[in-house]
């Protein structure tokens, strides 16, 4: 019998582990049946925008935490698929921070071409996953929304791929009761027109802090207050920018940092990251980790040590992107294949340990990308994923960190060299600043001509 492989979630993950099988059958491998639960109507994942907040059309938790006017926050040469560049995709090369229409469409013309689509049930979600010590299979019991039923399926592996950027970790503050404006988590954040000629409080230090101030800031809010619980993100910020030390309480409209300093605010949003969350497994099958390099139990960072039939693919705090996933993807392909053995369990786990340990000594932020880095060349050393210049990918990430500390409000103005086909990319026709439309039409086409006066 045809061994049986379910896979949660169509984004760029589980994307992933489609397009590994499809490349090996088309060089003639015999592949295993797969089957990948969506519960959106669409794939790409994070990157298939929703207006929705709270809950979906069918109830459920939205997915999306991406927002309107979302360009990419690394340089797009650090995460081009080795199999599929943007120069195929797109006939032509295109500068370097590609706005989010635009990176889907990337994601999808390389499952389009690989015609993967088939494989996919949509506007389905993932209940219930159970594993039968007798059998070694899966039980995954899925709800169908077009059909309103739920059914179960067995599989010999589980490959979970529903992404760790949707569940909110929002913790509360003394005076959030009665605080006179919005509060919001940064997943239920969409359009920054909303908090235009506003005063807006940024609790968080991190990428989502940075971004949504600079979209707030970009189109048109009054003054921007982020505040950090360890550390300042420290770049030299417009005037209308203050970072504070941690807010301590609100009352009223008034917030209270522990510096001792106030400041009158309309809304908060909580930029406090998310939970790795899969209410869908069960003890003995679910990661718990926070958001970090190495979460621990995930043998080569993908099988788990416990079992190895049940998978988990980008659970790691991102650096890398779709490369990395791919070269996962890859991997746990050739296991499932047969191609690479599993080691015993005390062999991966010591191994796991020791990436765990190396982890915990990293302390810039050179080490941890060259950390990520070393771990996919790794994996891609022994599969059949088109290496790729890792080095360079590296070089590029700590130039783009240094065009954001020069000036973090112009940093997607600069362009960088593919690193899968060499061409140096164009510069975008229009500074970032000054480009308010995120159509992907807008990017690729010509710059908007100036409106005339009057
Ligand atoms: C605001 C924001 C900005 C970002 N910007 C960038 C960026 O600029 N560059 C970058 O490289 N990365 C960025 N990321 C990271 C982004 O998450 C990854 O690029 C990528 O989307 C991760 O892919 P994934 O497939 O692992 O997860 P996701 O993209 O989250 O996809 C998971 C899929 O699983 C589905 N799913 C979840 N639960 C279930 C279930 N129970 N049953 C069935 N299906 C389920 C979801 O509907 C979704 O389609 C950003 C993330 C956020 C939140």
């Amino acid at each position: 019998m045809k061994k049986r492989v379910a896979i949660i979630g169509a984004g760029p993950s589980g994307l992933a582990q489609l397009r590994a099988f499809q490349s090996a059958a088309a060089k003639g491998a015999e592949i295993p049946d797969l089957v990948c639960f969506e519960k959106q109507a669409d794939w790409g994942g994070m990157w298939n925008y929703t207006w929705r907040t709270g809950t979906d059309e069918h109830g459920e938790p939205v997915h999306g935490s991406m927002y309107r006017y979302l360009w990419s926050n690394g340089p797009k040469e650090c995460l081009e698929f080795a199999d599929y560049t943007f120069e195929e995709h797109f006939g032509k090369p295109i500068a370097s921070y590609p706005p989010r229409e635009v990176l889907w469409d990337y994601i999808k013309g390389r499952v389009e071409k690989a015609g993967v689509r088939s494989h996919i049930r949509f506007n389905t979600v993932v209940r219930n996953v159970s594993f039968d010590d007798a059998t070694r299979q899966f039980t995954v019991t899925v709800h169908d929304f077009d059909r309103d039923v739920a059914y179960s399926e067995t599989f010999d592996y589980v490959v979970n791929a529903c992404g760790h950027f949707s569940t909110p970790n929002a913790p509360t503050f003394p005076g959030f009761d009665s605080f006179k404006g919005r509060i919001l988590h940064a997943h239920d954040f969409r359009d920054a027109m909303e908090f235009r000629g506003k005063d807006i409080l940024l609790i968080g230090s991190s990428y989502s802090a940075e971004d949504i101030g600079s979209q707030c800031y970009k189109y048109g809010a009054r003054s921007i207050t982020s505040c950090y619980r360890t550390q300042p993100m420290g770049y030299q910020w417009p005037p209308s920018w203050e970072e504070k030390p941690l807010l301590e309480y609100v009352n009223g409209n008034t917030a209270f940092f522990a510096d001792g300093s106030t400041r009158k605010i309309d809304a908060i949003i909580l930029c406090t990251g998310y939970k790795h969350h899969f209410p869908f497994l069960p003890d003995s099958l679910r990661l718990r980790t926070n958001n970090r390099l190495w979460p621990l139990n995930l043998y080569k960072g993908v099988f788990w040590e416990d079992n190895p039939q049940m998978i988990y693919l980008g659970m790691q705090d991102l650096w890398y992107s779709f490369n990395m996933f791919d070269a996962q993807a890859w991997y746990v392909r050739d296991v499932i294949l047969g191609r690479l053995a599993l080691p015993s369990r005390e062999a991966m786990h010591a191994e796991d340990l020791a990436w765990r340990a190396r982890e915990e000594k990293l302390v810039t932020n050179q080490e941890m990308f060259e950390f990520q880095g070393s771990y996919i060349q790794e994996l891609i050393d022994a599969t059949d994923y088109p290496s790729f210049d890792i080095a360079g990918v590296n070089r590029t990430f700590l130039e783009w960190k240094h065009d954001k500390h020069e000036n973090i409000m112009a940093y997607r103005n600069k362009s960088y060299r593919s690193l899968m086909t060499g061409t140096q990319s164009p510069p975008h026709h229009t500074p970032w600043i000054k480009a308010l439309d995120d159509s992907m039409e807008a990017y690729l086409g010509e710059p908007a001509p100036i409106a005339k006066a009057g």
